[in-house]
């Protein structure tokens, strides 16, 4: 056995992958015991309260980079933040998967934002301009390809690369964004409740803070009326 990714030894050892396939895996579950453990010590009712339901204020939708975890970067605990993750923080107007997790969150749990968070050093980002194949991938990534399009000639104006990546990552929020204003969903409870807000973030992996891209609908959107359907 060859193991070429992962991190594992790469000896050929089959016994020895088979070794630490198992620790990697067991070690979820001695945390899982380890978590449970502190809650409960924290508060014995802890798990009886969620059972309640949930109540969240706030829809996430992020990268499914593993360096992005919704909960622990906002300092939200279970039953806060209800959480849609896809490669790039993309909304596609013909994934369903996302389109049920807005309308659920929006109308039946009726959360008071939305916020859509991309971050510096994207994978997706990155490897949607790449210029080479990547299999499947590339029918999503080519979302992000037309993001570029829309903005091709500011972000070719910049030289330095890594500047280039931090604006496109930006943008491609920002469109985001827009698209959520183009769902039936928000236009409705805007218009209905004046909510859910809309926000564009970005997550910057190298410090950990969270910037805030200050979307203003009106101003950033001038297209909008086109999109109207309520
Ligand atoms: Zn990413």
């Amino acid at each position: 056995v060859k193991v070429i990714f992962g991190g594992f030894k790469q000896n050929g050892n089959k016994k020895e992958l088979m070794e630490s396939l198992d620790k990697s895996y067991e070690k979820l579950f001695v945390n899982n015991r380890k978590w449970v453990e502190d809650k409960v010590q924290k508060d014995p009712e802890y798990f009886k309260k969620l059972t309640a339901g949930q109540k969240p204020e706030y829809l996430f939708i992020g990268c499914s980079d593993s360096r992005v975890p919704a909960n622990e970067i906002t300092g939200t605990d279970p039953g806060e933040m209800f959480v849609h993750r896809n490669i790039a923080n993309m909304v596609v107007n013909t994934d369903i998967n996302l389109l049920s997790v807005l309308q659920y969150s929006v109308e039946v749990l009726n959360v008071k934002h939305v916020i859509v968070c991309g971050h510096y050093g994207c994978g997706g980002v990155k490897a949607a301009l790449e210029h080479q194949p990547h299999g499947l991938i590339d029918k999503w990534l080519r979302n992000i390809q037309d993001v570029y399009r829309l903005h091709m000639h500011e972000l070719d104006a910049i030289t330095d690369e890594e500047q280039k990546h931090r604006l496109m990552v930006e943008l491609n929020v920002r469109e985001q964004v827009i698209n959520l204003l183009k769902t039936s969903f928000i236009q409705r409870n805007r218009e209905l409740y004046g909510f859910p807000q809309v926000h564009g973030w970005v997550y910057d992996i190298a410090d950990g803070y969270i910037k805030d891209l200050k979307i203003d609908p009106d101003k950033d959107f001038p297209e909008y009326k086109i999109y109207k359907l309520v």
